[in-house]
């Protein structure tokens, strides 16, 4: 029996084959479209030699050869591994070769790069060309597709088959490959779906990067499941994005904090209709509350979520009723999957407490590819270690504090960075904010903000952040230096890298 993710295009094909699965551009597939171009894929790559438990790297960007390379490999329990396109090519060589891939699927508009990957000595043996041009005797996708049969693999794959490896962008270290398999990922899907109002007659906007955790399976693959619209857009611009939610009639939307800011900058914003939206979500990074309160004064029902690509992401939403009324926290956990805050002796804090926050459910994933220690010390007793810092409230609502590593210890006193950061982006002039530590003899650690301003006209000196934050923080917590820049250093998904702010602060 498959059981596998594949199995859900097999039977929407039977239940509601008509029904619209994915557009991209002038591009619009059905369901049936959809598995049939699946399965032609899945059957060029088993001619290929790929076999079960195969690796299938990819530089693809938000398109349809993304979605059908997810689920054909599924189909044939082989692994896919989408890479972030905006890597150095020695990182993405990086990747190719912890993965030990042999095949490799690349967009046109991936060139360069691959070019540059090709002149590495690496594991690939096989390059797939998505693009009308040949490039060197890369084998072209679509004639792939046009020479292989339709019909279905056919294929015995398990519930615990590896069906993706996604990367962690690394902001905490080296990238690791994360272990999914059929399982995590549609136990996410029954969680996604149990938790939040998503149906088959919703459309989503696939903008944020498929290649990460949260563009893949905050809305598109639980979507999948469900057999909705997805409509993918292959490049951030927020203006396009506004355009396309009216245009396709949008329902729900994922995004990370930075697209969020981005589309809520767009000069004229008002003057879009979005009323279609149903539900919009962020997750991945903390949103700053300035920006749920911008989307929900206009109507547009904001929630936060929480994430991880370990836990294949879902661990916590906020939901319908709360929103507003809770703003700041990630809800609770999901149906399938539970959340405990602990102590570094392993016991429950008391609400208000902070801890670590640790998930057991399902959607855990099998480990880390090739990495037995750190799956080790990741995953104890069958609870995932975040890694992150969080609390409960009375009612048991989650709030995410701050990263471990990000906690700041001045003069004995824990200092969490996301609370200062809040404050921060209420200032009339302030448009990013980070907050570090840097180490300092009398208080082992000392404060210090990082700001891009809005308007560069005006000046803004330590002693007017202080004066600003007076009063609504800890005096401890105050800042001590300042620096200003144009803009802060941030990952592919808009994460911002401390790593980096911290490397730069030491080097002065
Ligand atoms: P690495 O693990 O290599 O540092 P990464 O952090 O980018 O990479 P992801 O899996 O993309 O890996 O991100 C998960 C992290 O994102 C969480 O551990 C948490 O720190 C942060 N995060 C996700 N959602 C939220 C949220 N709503 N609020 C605050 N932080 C969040």
């Amino acid at each position: 029996m498959v059981q596998g993710i594949g199995n859900w295009l097999v039977k929407h094909c039977k239940v509601r084959p008509d029904r619209l699965a994915l557009v991209y551009n002038e591009k619009r597939f059905t369901y049936l479209e959809f598995n049939e171009r699946v399965n032609r894929l899945a059957n060029a790559l088993l001619s290929l030699g790929v076999r079960k438990g195969d690796r299938v790297d990819a530089l693809l960007l938000n398109t349809n050869e993304m979605l059908e390379a997810v689920f054909a490999c599924a189909k044939i329990g082989a692994i896919f591994v989408p890479i972030n396109f905006r890597l150095s090519a020695e990182e993405v060589h990086y990747i190719v070769n912890d993965s030990r891939a042999y095949h490799f699927i690349y967009d046109s508009r991936m060139r360069p790069l691959v070019d540059q990957l090709r002149t590495m000595k690496s594991s690939l043996l096989e390059y797939i060309h998505v693009g009308n041009q040949p490039h060197y005797d890369d084998l072209l996708y679509e004639k792939l597709l046009e020479e292989a049969s339709p019909v279905e693999p056919g294929f015995e794959i398990g519930i615990d088959d590896i069906h993706l490896m996604m990367y962690t962008s690394g902001t905490t270290g080296r990238p690791k490959g994360a272990m999914l398999s059929h399982g995590n990922t549609q136990w996410n899907a029954i969680n996604f779906i149990h938790n939040t109002p998503v149906d088959y007659s919703d459309t989503t906007l696939a903008a944020a990067p498929l290649f990460h955790i949260g563009g893949m399976s905050v809305f598109t693959l639980p979507l999948i499941y469900k057999g909705g619209a997805n409509i993918l857009i292959d490049g951030f611009d927020p203006v396009r994005i506004l355009q396309k939610i009216n245009d396709e009639q949008v329902t729900t939307l994922f995004l990370v904090p930075a697209m969020w800011q981005a589309l809520m900058s767009v000069p004229n914003f008002d003057a879009y209709d979005i009323s279609s939206l149903q539900f919009a979500v962020s997750g991945g990074a903390p949103c700053p509350i300035t920006v749920i309160e911008f989307f929900q004064k206009r109507g547009i029902p904001f929630y936060e979520g929480f994430g991880l690509t370990e836990t294949a992401p879902f661990v916590s939403i906020l939901d319908k009723e709360n929103t507003i009324r809770k703003n700041g926290s990630v809800g609770k956990e999901p149906m399938h999957t539970t959340v405990r805050i602990v102590d570094p002796l392993d016991r429950d804090v008391r609400p208000g407490e902070v801890g670590e926050l640790i998930v057991n459910g399902p959607n855990v994933m099998v480990g880390y590819w090739n990495k037995p220690d750190e799956t080790k010390e990741a995953i104890r007793n069958g609870w995932f270690y975040t890694g992150d810092l969080a609390k409960f409230d009375e009612d048991g609502f989650i709030y995410i504090v701050d990263r471990k590593k990000d906690m700041i210890i001045t003069g004995g006193e824990n200092v969490y960075p996301i609370e200062i950061e809040q404050v921060l982006y209420r200032h009339p002039n302030i448009r990013e904010a980070a907050i570090i530590g840097y180490p300092d003899e009398k208080w082992g650690e000392s404060i210090k903000a990082v700001v891009a301003l809005k308007d560069h006209s005006q000046t803004l000196t330590v002693t007017d952040l202080i004066q600003f934050l007076d009063g609504k923080i800890a005096r401890f917590k105050m800042p001590k230096q300042l620096e200003i820049v144009e803009a802060l250093p941030r990952n592919a998904t808009g994460k911002i890298l401390k790593t980096v702010l911290r490397q730069n602060n030491s080097k002065g």
